[in-house]
């Protein structure tokens, strides 16, 4: 693996790396954006704020930004705390978006602290986190889907000259979840992302069920909203039921309040050849108690739903909705409902 060198020039020191250091072990952190490594670097040297790190590393490349003899601003724990004046520390790229190239990216940082390990004579006990320091939930990206266990189990692999594959943990589409809450509060927010306004919260040891998992969120049975799964422990899981008859899928959109007269839907099934089919999708579909999103005609509604991955052609359903009778009202009031 090659490392590229980009280093800090001296008359930087004082703002990003002032003080000597003799390192006691390597910090783990996660960017929370999708820089590559070389971007990350050239950014964090040529701006004025202190925050500064040893290393980034993506999915091609290690780029060192400070030499290890050197201390750098990364853990949020003070000026003389131990994160900062005694650790190397490592920015793993693109954890925003997670996937294939942060596993990569991954893989590669374990490759980077098995190095540093085995230069300073140190075991993975030398490997901490951001979070272990300030408590900040970082390294996000791998707490969230393969939990810290799993980097240092990569790291172990490469101390032995190993390579292993990263396993992300729990929580797959197409099950349904009850889960224990961990956290002493847990937010509920409307949708599933931490920039979601909050809901409502749920307490410590409350015990949930989960129907949906999005981007390791999950969104309680009760509608109220989305948790983030990583303040959960799971308890048990079932495989989730789903609908597969157009009839089925008509009477379960009355049950959630889209559709108000089964009867008339069900004779109107053969007038579009692919109305069966949305029914059908429309009905595994979780949809919020309430009605929110604004939309007010057939064109918005068919857009909201392809963004949600409901449907593929909104072109389709934008020409053809006329078709039939109160098919426009039955997208509106479904988009309306959907947790965008
Ligand atoms: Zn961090």
């Amino acid at each position: 693996m090659q490392i590229t060198e980009n280093l800090c020039p001296s008359s930087k020191y004082s703002v990003k790396c002032p003080y000597s250091m003799s390192p006691i072990g390597v910090c783990i952190h996660n960017t929370a954006n999708d820089a590559s490594a070389k971007n990350e670097v050239a950014y964090m040297l040529g701006n004025g704020s202190k925050t500064s790190y040893h290393y980034a590393v993506d999915d091609k490349e290690i780029v060192h930004a400070i030499a290890d003899n050197r201390n750098a601003w990364h853990a949020g724990d003070g000026g003389s705390g131990k994160g900062n004046r005694k650790y190397i520390s490592i920015e793993i790229c693109y954890s925003k978006s997670g996937g294939p190239r942060f596993e990569a990216a991954m893989k590669n940082a374990a490759w980077l602290t098995a190095k540093l390990l085995r230069e300073h004579n140190w075991t993975v006990a030398n490997v901490k986190k951001h979070q272990d320091f300030s408590g900040k939930y970082c390294p996000h990206r791998i707490l969230s889907d393969y939990g810290w266990d799993c980097f240092l189990n990569l790291v172990k692999a490469e101390l032995g000259g190993e390579s292993a594959a990263p396993q992300k943990v729990g929580f797959e589409p197409g099950k349904i979840y009850t889960v224990k809450i961990t956290a002493d509060s847990l937010n509920v927010r409307d949708g599933a992302g931490a920039d979601y306004p909050i809901n409502t919260s749920v307490a410590k040891n409350g015990v949930y069920t989960v129907v949906e998992v999005r981007n390791g969120w999950g969104l309680l049975k009760s509608g109220s909203g989305w948790i983030n799964l990583a303040y959960t422990a799971v308890t048990g899981y079932t495989d989730r039921p789903t609908v597969m008859s157009a009839r089925d899928a008509v009477s379960a959109l009355a049950n959630k309040g889209v559709i108000s007269s089964p009867e008339y839907w069900l004779g109107a099934l053969d007038q579009l050849p692919y109305l069966p089919n949305l029914v059908i999708k429309m009905a595994n579909t979780d949809l919020r108690p309430d009605a929110k999103n604004g939309y007010t005609n057939a064109p918005q509604a068919a857009k909201a739903m392809a963004d949600a991955g409901v449907i593929d052609s909104p072109d389709y359903w934008t020409a053809n909705y006329s078709r039939v009778q109160y098919l426009e009202e039955l997208l509106v009031k479904f988009a309306n409902k959907l947790w965008m």
